[in-house]
């Protein structure tokens, strides 16, 4: 995604963006056409510009669980420098810089967004916070009912191929 650098200037208050998680090649973490919707504040230091905000999206993946499709809203954070000349006080590895070409109209935010909306994945990803999960004597989901095993003895032997499948499917 490109902002262009006029529409940063001037007006005060927040910019508002929108695309879709294939504009930004992220669609196999979800609906292609879902929104990924923007919001930009911006100060300016010198002729230097700092941008902060978020970036707001619904994610379809799969449930840790139970392995169904789970609608994730998440909500990433957004922190970049566009600078007119490097400054060394600031660290490229400690914070998202770019430094401005002389003339330059446009910056490319696209890496900066798929990095933050990444970060925004929790570490367990649930259908429903109380996701019963997948049976671990015969894989039968949890959530549609008991399946009829005897489940007072967990079996790990079953979660083992949920982690391998889920693995295989690149989540
Ligand atoms: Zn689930
Ligand atoms: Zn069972």
């Amino acid at each position: 995604m490109k902002i262009n650098l006029g529409d940063l200037q001037g007006e005060s208050g927040s910019r508002c963006y929108q695309e879709t998680l294939s504009d930004l090649g992220l669609e196999a973490l979800g609906d292609s056409s879902a929104a990924v919707v923007i919001n930009l504040d911006r100060r300016e230091q010198g002729d230097d510009l700092f941008l902060s905000g978020k970036v707001c999206t619904t994610l379809t993946l799969s449930c840790d669980r139970c392995l169904a499709a789970a609608q994730l809203p998440v909500e990433g954070k957004l922190a970049l420098w566009l600078l007119a000349a490097e400054r060394p006080e600031l660290d490229p590895e400690e914070q998202d810089l770019i430094v401005l070409a002389p003339g330059q109209r446009e910056v490319d935010i696209s890496g900066l967004l798929i990095e933050s909306i990444k970060l925004a994945i929790p570490p367990k990803v649930l259908c429903r916070t109380d996701c019963r999960g997948l049976c671990p004597n015969c894989g039968a989901d949890l959530n549609q009912g008991q399946c009829g095993c005897d489940n007072m003895e967990i079996d790990d032997r079953w979660s083992a191929l949920v982690e391998i499948r889920q693995e295989l499917e690149g989540n």
